[in-house]
Protein backbone atom coordinates (compact mmCIF):
# COMPACT_ATOMS: atom_id res chain seq x y z
CA UNK A 1 0.00 0.00 0.00
CA UNK A 2 1.57 3.05 -1.00
CA UNK A 3 1.11 6.30 1.27
CA UNK A 4 1.84 9.97 1.03
CA UNK A 5 4.79 9.96 2.91
CA UNK A 6 6.72 7.31 1.08
CA UNK A 7 5.71 10.03 -2.53
CA UNK A 8 6.92 13.02 -0.23
CA UNK A 9 9.95 11.40 0.63
CA UNK A 10 10.70 9.87 -3.44
CA UNK A 11 9.67 13.96 -4.19
CA UNK A 12 12.28 15.30 -2.08
CA UNK A 13 15.47 13.41 -3.82
CA UNK A 14 17.24 15.02 -6.23
CA UNK A 15 20.76 13.83 -8.50
CA UNK A 16 23.09 16.46 -9.85
CA UNK A 17 22.82 14.51 -13.04
CA UNK A 18 19.95 13.21 -14.53
CA UNK A 19 20.65 9.70 -13.29
CA UNK A 20 17.64 9.32 -11.46
CA UNK A 21 15.38 6.61 -13.56
CA UNK A 22 11.79 5.79 -12.54
CA UNK A 23 10.60 2.75 -14.17
CA UNK A 24 6.95 1.58 -14.35
CA UNK A 25 6.16 -2.16 -15.20
CA UNK A 26 3.76 -4.18 -15.76
CA UNK A 27 3.87 -7.29 -13.41
CA UNK A 28 3.45 -9.76 -14.09
CA UNK A 29 5.35 -8.74 -17.18
CA UNK A 30 3.78 -9.66 -20.25
CA UNK A 31 7.06 -11.20 -22.47
CA UNK A 32 10.80 -10.73 -20.80
CA UNK A 33 11.41 -8.34 -18.34
CA UNK A 34 14.74 -7.76 -18.58
CA UNK A 35 13.99 -6.29 -22.64
CA UNK A 36 11.35 -4.85 -21.76
CA UNK A 37 12.73 -2.68 -18.89
CA UNK A 38 15.71 -1.99 -21.06
CA UNK A 39 13.72 -0.83 -24.06
CA UNK A 40 11.80 1.80 -21.56
CA UNK A 41 15.72 2.71 -20.13
CA UNK A 42 16.72 3.20 -23.59
CA UNK A 43 13.81 5.03 -24.80
CA UNK A 44 14.25 7.47 -20.95
CA UNK A 45 17.85 7.98 -22.53
CA UNK A 46 16.89 9.58 -25.69
CA UNK A 47 13.84 11.94 -24.24
CA UNK A 48 16.26 12.97 -21.91
CA UNK A 49 18.97 13.55 -24.65
CA UNK A 50 21.28 11.97 -22.61
CA UNK A 51 21.58 7.85 -22.04
CA UNK A 52 21.86 6.30 -18.56
CA UNK A 53 25.08 4.67 -18.40
CA UNK A 54 25.61 1.37 -19.39
CA UNK A 55 27.37 0.61 -16.36
CA UNK A 56 24.39 2.33 -14.37
CA UNK A 57 21.86 0.50 -16.92
CA UNK A 58 23.23 -2.98 -15.70
CA UNK A 59 23.25 -2.38 -12.28
CA UNK A 60 19.56 -1.64 -12.54
CA UNK A 61 19.04 -4.57 -14.72
CA UNK A 62 20.58 -6.92 -12.08
CA UNK A 63 18.51 -6.17 -9.79
CA UNK A 64 15.19 -6.60 -11.33
CA UNK A 65 14.25 -10.22 -11.52
CA UNK A 66 13.83 -10.77 -7.69
CA UNK A 67 12.21 -7.73 -6.96
CA UNK A 68 9.48 -8.87 -10.17
CA UNK A 69 8.68 -12.36 -8.28
CA UNK A 70 8.04 -10.44 -5.42
CA UNK A 71 5.50 -8.05 -6.96
CA UNK A 72 1.87 -9.13 -7.23
CA UNK A 73 0.63 -6.40 -8.00
CA UNK A 74 -0.84 -4.67 -11.69
CA UNK A 75 2.46 -2.33 -11.92
CA UNK A 76 6.01 -2.25 -10.12
CA UNK A 77 7.65 1.50 -9.93
CA UNK A 78 10.83 1.33 -9.90
CA UNK A 79 13.26 4.02 -8.63
CA UNK A 80 16.89 3.70 -9.07
CA UNK A 81 19.89 5.62 -9.01
CA UNK A 82 22.98 3.75 -9.06
CA UNK A 83 25.47 7.19 -7.79
CA UNK A 84 23.64 6.73 -4.67
CA UNK A 85 22.64 3.20 -4.49
CA UNK A 86 19.27 3.92 -4.47
CA UNK A 87 16.78 1.19 -5.69
CA UNK A 88 13.36 1.42 -4.32
CA UNK A 89 10.36 -0.66 -5.74
CA UNK A 90 6.82 -0.11 -4.70
CA UNK A 91 3.68 -2.13 -6.11
CA UNK A 92 0.33 -1.02 -7.18
CA UNK A 93 -2.71 -2.68 -7.31
CA UNK A 94 -3.87 -0.61 -10.32
CA UNK A 95 -2.45 -1.09 -14.11
CA UNK A 96 -0.38 2.10 -15.33
CA UNK A 97 0.66 2.80 -18.44
CA UNK A 98 4.35 1.25 -18.93
CA UNK A 99 7.27 4.04 -18.76
CA UNK A 100 10.66 4.89 -18.26
CA UNK A 101 11.93 8.52 -16.88
CA UNK A 102 15.30 9.71 -16.53
CA UNK A 103 15.88 13.02 -14.68
CA UNK A 104 17.29 14.63 -11.46
CA UNK A 105 14.12 13.43 -9.97
CA UNK A 106 11.89 10.48 -9.64
CA UNK A 107 9.03 10.81 -11.57
CA UNK A 108 6.34 10.47 -9.08
CA UNK A 109 3.19 11.76 -10.52
CA UNK A 110 1.73 8.31 -11.52
CA UNK A 111 2.19 7.44 -7.62
CA UNK A 112 -0.09 10.25 -7.18
CA UNK A 113 -2.45 9.63 -9.32
CA UNK A 114 -2.90 5.86 -8.38
CA UNK A 115 -3.36 7.50 -4.51
CA UNK A 116 -5.53 9.90 -5.22
CA UNK A 117 -9.09 9.60 -5.08
CA UNK A 118 -12.05 11.95 -6.09
CA UNK A 119 -11.98 14.23 -9.61
CA UNK A 120 -9.78 16.87 -10.53
CA UNK A 121 -11.22 20.26 -11.54
CA UNK A 122 -12.14 20.65 -15.16
CA UNK A 123 -9.76 23.66 -15.70
CA UNK A 124 -11.99 24.10 -18.90
CA UNK A 125 -14.96 25.52 -16.51
CA UNK A 126 -14.69 29.12 -15.87
CA UNK A 127 -15.24 30.24 -12.17
CA UNK A 128 -13.65 27.89 -10.09
CA UNK A 129 -10.66 29.65 -9.48
CA UNK A 130 -8.04 27.94 -11.26
CA UNK A 131 -5.21 29.98 -12.99
CA UNK A 132 -4.60 27.67 -16.13
CA UNK A 133 -1.00 27.41 -17.87
CA UNK A 134 2.43 25.78 -17.42
CA UNK A 135 3.92 29.53 -17.17
CA UNK A 136 1.51 30.95 -14.60
CA UNK A 137 2.10 27.71 -12.84
CA UNK A 138 5.92 28.20 -12.53
CA UNK A 139 5.73 31.63 -11.12
CA UNK A 140 2.97 30.57 -8.51
CA UNK A 141 5.42 27.88 -7.61
CA UNK A 142 8.37 29.87 -8.00
CA UNK A 143 6.89 32.72 -6.01
CA UNK A 144 5.54 30.75 -2.76
CA UNK A 145 3.63 27.97 -1.07
CA UNK A 146 0.46 27.13 -4.02
CA UNK A 147 -2.42 25.31 -2.15
CA UNK A 148 -3.52 23.06 -5.20
CA UNK A 149 -1.74 22.46 -8.56
CA UNK A 150 -2.94 20.28 -11.13
CA UNK A 151 -0.56 18.80 -13.28
CA UNK A 152 -0.61 15.93 -16.04
CA UNK A 153 0.16 12.00 -15.32
CA UNK A 154 2.61 12.55 -18.82
CA UNK A 155 4.16 15.26 -19.96
CA UNK A 156 7.89 16.00 -19.42
CA UNK A 157 8.88 19.77 -20.13
CA UNK A 158 12.72 20.80 -19.99
CA UNK A 159 13.35 24.27 -18.76
CA UNK A 160 15.20 25.89 -16.21
CA UNK A 161 16.00 27.10 -12.45
CA UNK A 162 17.88 30.74 -11.88
CA UNK A 163 21.00 29.58 -9.55
CA UNK A 164 20.79 32.41 -7.93
CA UNK A 165 16.81 32.49 -6.59
CA UNK A 166 15.41 29.24 -7.73
CA UNK A 167 12.62 30.59 -10.18
CA UNK A 168 11.62 27.88 -12.44
CA UNK A 169 11.39 29.00 -16.14
CA UNK A 170 11.31 27.77 -19.48
CA UNK A 171 13.99 30.35 -20.91
CA UNK A 172 17.25 30.26 -19.57
CA UNK A 173 17.43 34.11 -18.91
CA UNK A 174 14.31 35.35 -17.32
CA UNK A 175 15.52 36.67 -13.79
CA UNK A 176 18.63 37.79 -11.51
CA UNK A 177 20.60 38.08 -14.86
CA UNK A 178 23.18 40.55 -13.31
CA UNK A 179 24.17 38.34 -10.98
CA UNK A 180 26.21 35.65 -12.99
CA UNK A 181 24.91 32.50 -11.91
CA UNK A 182 24.37 30.18 -14.64
CA UNK A 183 20.55 29.19 -14.95
CA UNK A 184 20.34 25.13 -14.12
CA UNK A 185 18.80 23.28 -17.03
CA UNK A 186 16.22 21.27 -15.30
CA UNK A 187 15.05 17.59 -17.49
CA UNK A 188 10.77 18.48 -16.13
CA UNK A 189 10.26 21.63 -14.92
CA UNK A 190 7.27 20.05 -13.87
CA UNK A 191 8.41 17.34 -11.94
CA UNK A 192 10.09 20.29 -10.11
CA UNK A 193 7.16 21.55 -9.17
CA UNK A 194 5.28 19.10 -7.41
CA UNK A 195 8.75 18.28 -5.25
CA UNK A 196 8.12 22.08 -3.79
CA UNK A 197 4.48 21.69 -3.45
CA UNK A 198 4.68 18.69 -1.98
CA UNK A 199 7.25 19.79 0.20
CA UNK A 200 4.90 22.62 1.19
CA UNK A 201 2.66 21.17 2.23
CA UNK A 202 0.27 21.63 -0.90
CA UNK A 203 -1.88 19.12 -2.51
CA UNK A 204 -1.05 17.58 -5.87
CA UNK A 205 -3.98 16.54 -8.30
CA UNK A 206 -2.87 14.33 -11.58
CA UNK A 207 -5.10 15.14 -14.46
CA UNK A 208 -4.56 12.33 -17.05
CA UNK A 209 -5.73 12.09 -20.90
CA UNK A 210 -6.09 15.35 -22.79
CA UNK A 211 -3.43 18.60 -23.80
CA UNK A 212 -1.46 19.67 -21.46
CA UNK A 213 -2.33 23.36 -21.30
CA UNK A 214 -5.64 21.57 -20.24
CA UNK A 215 -4.57 19.51 -17.77
CA UNK A 216 -1.68 22.22 -15.56
CA UNK A 217 -3.08 24.63 -13.46
CA UNK A 218 -3.50 26.00 -10.17
CA UNK A 219 -5.90 27.23 -7.47
CA UNK A 220 -5.97 30.19 -6.52
CA UNK A 221 -5.84 30.82 -2.81
CA UNK A 222 -7.67 33.55 -2.07
CA UNK A 223 -10.36 32.91 -3.99
CA UNK A 224 -14.06 32.46 -2.21
CA UNK A 225 -15.50 28.74 -1.06
CA UNK A 226 -18.35 28.88 -3.41
CA UNK A 227 -15.75 29.04 -6.47
CA UNK A 228 -14.11 26.06 -4.99
CA UNK A 229 -14.86 22.96 -7.16
CA UNK A 230 -17.04 21.04 -4.93
CA UNK A 231 -15.24 17.78 -4.93
CA UNK A 232 -10.93 18.67 -5.77
CA UNK A 233 -10.09 15.19 -4.96
CA UNK A 234 -7.80 16.44 -2.44
CA UNK A 235 -4.83 14.40 -1.64
CA UNK A 236 -4.29 16.18 1.73
CA UNK A 237 -5.30 18.86 4.29
CA UNK A 238 -4.52 21.95 2.67
CA UNK A 239 -3.13 24.08 4.97
CA UNK A 240 0.55 23.87 6.13
CA UNK A 241 -1.15 23.67 9.73
CA UNK A 242 -2.70 20.80 9.23
CA UNK A 243 -0.02 18.43 7.86
CA UNK A 244 2.00 18.21 10.57
CA UNK A 245 -1.30 17.06 12.72
CA UNK A 246 -3.05 14.80 10.18
CA UNK A 247 -3.24 10.90 10.57
CA UNK A 248 -3.46 8.33 8.37
CA UNK A 249 -1.20 8.57 5.68
ZN1 LIG B 1 16.73 34.43 -10.26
Amino acid sequence: MITRAQIEKLGALHAVEPAMLSLYLATPPSANLIARAAELIAAAGAACGRPLAARDRDWVLDKLPPCARVCTGRTAAVFACAGSGLFEVITLPCPLPERGVLGVRPHIRPLLLALQRGSVPDLASPGVGLVVGLPACLVAVSAGPVQTLVVPDDSLVPGYECGRCGTLSLDADTCCPDWGTAALPVPDVIEEMVSRVLEDGGDVLVASGGSLPGRIGWLRSDCGAEDRPADPGRLGPSSRAAVHGRSGW
